[in-house]
């Protein structure tokens, strides 16, 4: 809304050089934050920004072209200089998000990170011996006290399952329940990980129901491997069956196959797995007789992201040897921070890994954080806090049908404010808050947020809540 002469001046004319930009006051932070080349660079992109939108719609020109570059500059400065990956304050009560990372490490986790992260370790160098070791050695000899099988550290479990049927199945057919082909999210399915892996898929049973028989008869010439598949992310009620998983061991035997397990989530204690419906122990697999199981390190595990590959002394000896397993392998942060929650296992110190130590958090406590912050909150003007009965989800792609109750404090923000835009508001705040809205209220789950997140939570919500927002 220009044409300040109101005559169809070059609207191209407005524009302003570069030099007059970088010597306008606006550019001294942009100075402190890059060195001057860059800087350079970045306001001649802001002003070609601007020019092309000009050519687009000449009706566009700013009332101040320089000012409208300098914001444009001050935006990219900051995508350079800021870090994009920051903390948020996760008060959703998801436990394991995995959009906001899953699990969060415990102490010694973060420590050992902390340790080996600046500078050289022992990752593959045998410091007795004085000669090249293996990068195996950290976590495997936990894992197999733990598990009772040997087993080997990659990426994530996609990458898990990837491998295991690329070195067992790569040129036949692995035989799938058909209840079981889920996408865990994300457009992650097991199907395109079969193809990917060159495994054919064979699809056996009927979605609500697979029995024995029809594993049997797909077994064939072609046959390299049975897949089963823990089907962690959604549940199947009424006319429902599967075979238990000691009758596939014995089918697999039988026939002299493999039988692969990807169990999703990493439930590594049975007190764990008592208390959350359907989720096996991974060494109940294992001991069940199952070839190789796969999991995740960052969901029930509460470890790092990472997948575990358990089972058969000489299937998991190829498996490490296929070539692949190079591209997958884990770096030196990531057996750092596995091989410290591994230990807190081996210990029996479990409440040192946050997300077990989230999910038995006690409801007393809970409670009274809840009125605590309420009350905090009502003091600050924010009127219309109560603490609600309601849930947290386990989630992560694990079990998210498991709750939890816990008790919430619903906000209703200043009068008028809709719960959305109070919700986006809460996401603009730095650190950004990641709340639910049920029933058109904010609500804010505590058990995802520790305590020495709180009066950020505090400001947070007051920031939310102030009436002239500024932004978006
Ligand atoms: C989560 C999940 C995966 C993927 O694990 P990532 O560690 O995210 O790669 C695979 N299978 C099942 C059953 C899962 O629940």
């Amino acid at each position: 809304m220009s044409k300040r002469n109101g005559e169809s001046s070059d609207p191209l004319r407005a524009l302003p050089g570069v030099d007059l930009v970088l010597q306008s006051p606006a550019a001294a932070p942009w100075l402190e934050r890059l060195p001057r080349e860059r800087v350079t660079d970045l306001v001649r992109e802001a002003i070609g920004d601007l020019r092309e939108s000009l050519i687009a719609d000449a009706s566009q020109t700013p009332e101040d072209p320089l000012r409208a570059v300098a914001a444009r500059v001050d935006t990219l400065v900051q995508s350079l200089s800021d870090s994009s990956l920051r903390p948020v304050i996760n008060a959703s009560g998801v436990i394991l998000h995995t959009n906001l990372g899953r699990a969060p490490l415990g102490q010694p986790a973060v420590e050992a990170v902390r340790s080996i992260a600046g500078g050289y370790c022992n990752l593959e160098y045998d410091v007795e011996q004085g000669r090249r070791g293996r990068r195996d050695v950290h976590c495997g000899s936990l894992l197999e006290r733990l598990l009772g099988a040997p087993a080997l550290v990659v990426n994530n479990n996609a990458a898990a399952i990837f491998l295991v049927l690329h070195e067992l199945a790569r040129d036949g057919e692995v035989i799938v329940s058909r209840g079981e082909l889920v996408e865990i999210g994300d457009g992650f399915r097991i199907p395109d990980i079969l193809e990917a892996s060159q495994a054919r898929l064979r699809e056996v049973g009927s979605t609500n129901r697979t029995n024995l028989d029809d594993y049997r008869d797909a077994l064939g010439e072609r046959t390299r491997a049975l897949l089963r598949i823990h089907p962690s992310n959604f549940k199947q009620v009424g006319f429902t069956g599967r075979p238990a998983i000691e009758q596939l061991v014995a089918l697999a035997k039988s026939a002299s196959l493999p039988l692969i397990e990807d169990l999703g989530s990493g439930c590594l204690t049975d007190h764990l797995a008592e208390g959350i419906e359907g989720e096996p122990p991974v060494a109940r697999s294992i001991k069940a007789g199952v070839s190789l199981v796969t999991f995740s390190g960052d969901k029930l595990l509460g470890g790092p992201q990472a997948g575990i590959i358990a089972g058969d002394a000489g299937l998991v000896a190829r498996v490490r040897r296929n070539p692949l397993f190079r591209a997958l392998r884990v770096g030196k942060l990531t057996v750092a921070a596995l091989e410290a929650t591994l230990r807190s296992y081996v210990a029996g110190r479990e409440d040192e890994i946050p997300a077990l130590r989230l999910m038995r958090a006690p409801a007393n406590v809970l409670r009274s954080r809840a009125h605590r912050l309420a009350q905090r909150l009502a003091e600050h003007g924010i009127s219309g806090c109560s603490v609600v009965d309601g849930e947290s989800l386990l989630g992560g792609g694990s079990t998210p049908m498991q709750r939890v109750p816990s008790p919430l404090v619903a906000v209703e923000g200043r009068p008028g404010q809709t719960a959305a835009h109070l919700e986006s508001g809460l996401r603009s705040h730095d650190p950004a808050v990641v709340a639910r809205i049920e029933k058109n209220r904010v609500l804010l789950d505590l058990r995802t947020v520790p305590e020495a997140q709180e009066d950020e939570l505090v400001a947070a919500v007051i920031h939310a809540t102030r009436p002239r927002q500024t932004g978006a």
